[in-house]
């Protein structure tokens, strides 16, 4: 057993194995440093992907008959990190965070003493961190803490469908044993992300229920069209279970006007006599803005320019009200800077969670004995990781400060990159607001959008503008190890001139989530747009002419 014990960490806590432990650590440091350089996207070179990369992989993976020593497991970790993409300043597709410091450590505290969230029993430091940063965060937003509960689970998604689970549940309290009652929709803008439709596929309710309502020219959420659909739902003898206000679309940070929407579910649950109609807030996306739902603007503490305090304050103007939901979600590995997965679901009313809980009869294993006080049977996962260690290390670092530098520099960052495109660049037209993501849209001649957008042009045109922008798409994502934009296929729908049904148009991303994406480097990103799309307007021509 002494070969076995080596795989394992000291059980007195011996210097040695200590040192042995922490030299494991300091080779994975130094070897993955090595492979950073600022001017590239990618640790070291990307592997070649063949048609037959995974297959290769496939027929040569095998459990080695003997185990192998820890520095050779290393150099093996080492070989798949080459290649990987790395959040520093030439990242600008997506929100994948670069894991801040206090979120790392928070990660390996929780592997080091491995507690199952499950129970306290098991993990007790999960626990405590869980309860702390529910506490924490539910102040934030203004739910009453001693009310309130939280639990971390898997992503924005998750919590979507943890949501809609509690909304059913308080619907229909024996709907565990009865099944789900048919007869339930639910609305989400149609910009609103798959989350929910995955959802309603996995409850059984089905998709065809899903009422998908239209968006204003903001990205958000249309709430007379909200009304209206709602109404003849109702009217067809249907019952409105559920509403989701996106707070922060994935692609365009449009955020719903959710203190409307309650106000409409508030007057036709009395109209009609209805249930309480769940409102979940997706705010995977922006929920983070919340910590500027106290920031004094009058007194503007941390220095911040006339431009990015007016797109603050309207943040603040929508997100004091989020404590409207019955549920809600930070997703601190989005804008956040934590290691995935480190999503907190927040309800409103623990009380809702009793519809959810287990019978003690169900958990022969854990909780409900004389021992332990904290025990997540509500939760759809059993074992659970403690990821609440993470955010809570995050949340201390940070500070509502830090945090609030972090995101103001989101806005400033795209404030600047808007500025400098649209002065760079002629054929291109800015299609979102201002966020921490901006989208635009290239044009092979003159701009167009306000014709797009006014239903001017016919399908055709719309489409051909959209080819143009994906095979633009292509070139620069050729060259993602230099800098990699993101872009998306559904920005928004647009009318059209020859058509009754509406088209989805293409658009670039950039989206600065690495905290190294400053206003220094605002001229690359633009320069390099500008650069690549002079050479493919070039290589159009030449192949036009040629046609
Ligand atoms: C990212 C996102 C989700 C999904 O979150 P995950 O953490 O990836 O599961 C849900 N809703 C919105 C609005 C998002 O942006």
């Amino acid at each position: 057993m002494a070969e076995i014990h080596k795989l394992f960490p000291s059980m007195d806590g011996n210097d040695f194995q200590r040192e042995e432990l922490l030299s494991y650590f300091k080779t994975i440091l130094t070897k993955i440093d090595e492979l950073k350089d600022p001017n590239k996207l990618t640790l070291g070179e990307m592997p070649a992907y063949t048609e037959d990369y995974y297959n290769r992989m496939i027929h040569k993976a095998g459990i080695p008959k003997a185990g192998m020593e820890i520095e050779e497991v290393i150099q093996k970790l080492i070989k798949l990190v080459e290649g990987h993409r790395y959040v520093n300043r030439n990242y600008v597709a997506n929100a994948a965070p670069l894991p801040n410091i206090a979120s790392i450590i928070g990660n390996l505290v929780m592997v080091l003493v491995n507690g199952n969230n499950l129970w306290d029993v098991e993990g007790s430091a999960a626990a405590a961190a869980e309860v702390e940063v529910t506490s924490m965060l539910s102040k934030l937003i203004g739910y009453d803490e001693n009310v309130s509960s939280g639990y971390t689970t898997w992503g924005g998604q998750g919590a979507v469908f943890n949501s809609l689970r509690l909304a059913i549940a308080r619907y229909a309290p024996d709907s565990n044993e009865t099944g789900v009652p048919e007869n339930l929709y639910c609305f989400c803008s149609e910009l609103s992300h798959y989350s929910l439709y995955k959802s309603l596929e996995a409850t059984g309710i089905g998709v065809r229920n899903l009422v998908r309502v239209k968006v204003n020219d903001d990205h958000s959420m249309d709430v007379q069209d909200l009304k209206e659909k709602m109404e003849h739902v109702i009217a067809k003898g249907g019952v409105p279970l559920y509403v989701l206000a996106t707070m922060g679309t994935t692609d365009t940070f449009g955020i719903d006007d959710i203190r409307e929407m309650k106000r409409i579910a508030v007057e036709l649950e009395d109209k009609y006599h209805l249930q309480s109609i769940y409102i979940h807030a997706d705010s995977a996306m922006g929920g983070m803005y919340a910590f500027f739902n106290d920031y004094d603007f009058e007194g503007n503490p941390l220095g911040l320019e006339d431009n990015v305090q007016e797109v603050l304050k309207s943040y603040q103007q929508k997100f004091i009200h989020i404590q409207l939901a019955d549920s809600l979600v930070f997703d601190f590995h989005k804008l956040g800077q934590t290691p995935y997965v480190t999503s907190l679901f927040l309800v409103k009313n623990r009380e809702d969670l009793k519809y959810m809980d287990l019978d003690e009869v169900e958990t022969p294993y854990v909780g409900n004995r004389g021992y332990g006080s904290y025990h997540t049977g509500y939760t759809l996962e059993c074992s659970r990781m403690g990821s609440a260690l993470a955010i809570y290390a995050s949340l201390l670092a940070f500070g509502k400060e830090g945090y609030q530098e972090l995101l103001a520099n989101y806005i400033r960052v795209n404030l600047a990159f808007r500025e400098g495109l649209t002065k760079e660049v002629a054929n291109v037209a800015i299609t979102n607001e201002i966020s921490p993501i901006t989208t635009f849209r290239l044009y092979p001649e003159k701009t167009k959008w306000h014709e797009e957008l006014s239903g001017l042009l016919p399908v055709e045109e719309v489409m051909e503008i959209n080819q143009f922008n994906e095979e633009f798409a292509e070139v620069i994502g050729a060259q993602r190890d230099q800098i990699y934009f993101g872009n998306t296929k559904k920005q928004r729908l647009v009318n059209v001139a020859n058509a009754t049904k509406r088209i989805s148009v293409y658009a670039h991303k950039f989206f600065t989530i690495s905290p190294y994406s400053t206003l220094e480097e605002v001229h690359r990103y633009v320069e390099f747009l500008k650069e690549h799309q002079d050479l493919y307007l070039k290589t159009k021509s030449i192949a036009y002419n040629l046609n």
